[in-house]
């Protein structure tokens, strides 16, 4: 029988974890999220890490900036953050304006507040320490990208292995795919990253023992790539009934990139959308948000 991927069971068991830990403290870690603009997305994923939060003892500031904002005025805005000492975490909710350069302003995050993983100084810890040493391999000192962090823990909390296993990840972005990559290679996984120049996806998916899927295309990952024995990852999450407005925004039905009914019939494990990675995102999240408060002691 199929095993489902519960992601949702254990971010709450994470969340535990972290609140027990984050009770000891004095002083709460606190987390600012910069939001540009309104979009609907952003607001309901907001609101999941802001309820997370609460719900651990952390504190989430929610700063709310105009679309308009100007690169430089958004640096400086960053840059003060850097240097207050009561704010340990700074996210700025991607996506972002097209005006504004989303490099410059990653690099502008002080690296050990970068809870998102993308300062050039975590990204340079993530890709070079798997060749460095073993002690580096398994224990990279960077803030690691929240999605990828909690596709491993997902993965490995099941008992799920990862040595030598062939894994597919569908997607190369910065935010998902490369940084995953990068987590499996760790795991000493032999890995295939397909996008959509990538020739016989389906062919491809049939001979690897783990799937990862983070197309954002509903349906794309159909029967045709199963075999019996795989293990499926959904990062997907694509609106079955497109854009709605910010009201609407939390009702929107979301489905992965995995044809699930027919996956769960073949394959041994999968996580399912929502309910998988989602929450597995946000507990990694508050994990790196409880690392970047001890890297600042
Ligand atoms: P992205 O930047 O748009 O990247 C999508 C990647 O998928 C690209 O590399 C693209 O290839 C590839 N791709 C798209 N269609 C394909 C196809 N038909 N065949 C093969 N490859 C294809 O998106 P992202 O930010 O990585 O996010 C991916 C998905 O994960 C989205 O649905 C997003 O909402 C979701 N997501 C979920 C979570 C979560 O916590 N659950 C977190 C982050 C993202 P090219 O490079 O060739 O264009």
């Amino acid at each position: 029988m199929v095993k489902i991927l519960d992601g949702k069971k254990l971010s709450e068991v994470i969340a535990g974890e972290l609140a027990l830990k984050i009770s000891k403290l004095k002083v709460k870690p606190v987390l600012a999220i910069i939001q540009i603009g309104n979009d609907p997305g952003s607001n309901s994923y907001i609101s999941r890490k802001k309820s997370y939060g609460e719900k651990i003892g952390a504190k989430v500031h929610h700063f709310a900036l105009p679309n308009n904002v100007s690169n430089n005025s958004l640096i400086k805005f960053i840059k003060e953050l850097n240097d207050r000492k009561d704010i340990h975490g700074i996210i700025v909710q991607l996506p972002i304006p097209k005006t504004l350069n989303k490099y410059e302003i990653m690099e502008a995050i002080d690296h050990r507040k970068d809870v998102d993983g993308l300062n050039s100084k975590n990204t340079n810890i993530l890709y070079e320490s798997p060749f460095e040493n073993s002690d580096a391999k398994k224990n990279p000192k960077g803030l690691v990208p929240a999605t990828a962090k909690g596709i491993i823990t997902l993965l490995k909390k099941n008992n799920i292995s990862l040595v030598g296993k062939k894994v597919l990840i569908v997607g190369r972005s910065v935010l998902v795919g490369k940084p995953t990559a990068m987590l499996f290679i760790a795991e000493d996984s032999t890995v295939t990253v397909a996008h959509t120049k990538t020739k016989d996806l389906a062919k491809l998916a049939k001979e690897s023992d783990i799937i990862v899927s983070a197309a954002g295309k509903a349906g794309l990952i159909n029967k045709n790539f199963f075999r019996k024995g795989q293990v499926i990852i959904d990062v997907g999450t694509n609106s079955v009934s497109g854009p709605k407005t910010i009201e609407e925004s939390s009702k929107i039905k979301m489905v992965g990139d995995v044809d699930f009914e027919a996956a769960k019939k073949i394959v041994s494990a999968i996580s399912p959308v929502p309910g998988g990675v989602g929450p597995m995102t946000v507990a990694s999240l508050f994990e790196n948000l409880f690392e970047a408060y001890n890297l600042q002691k």
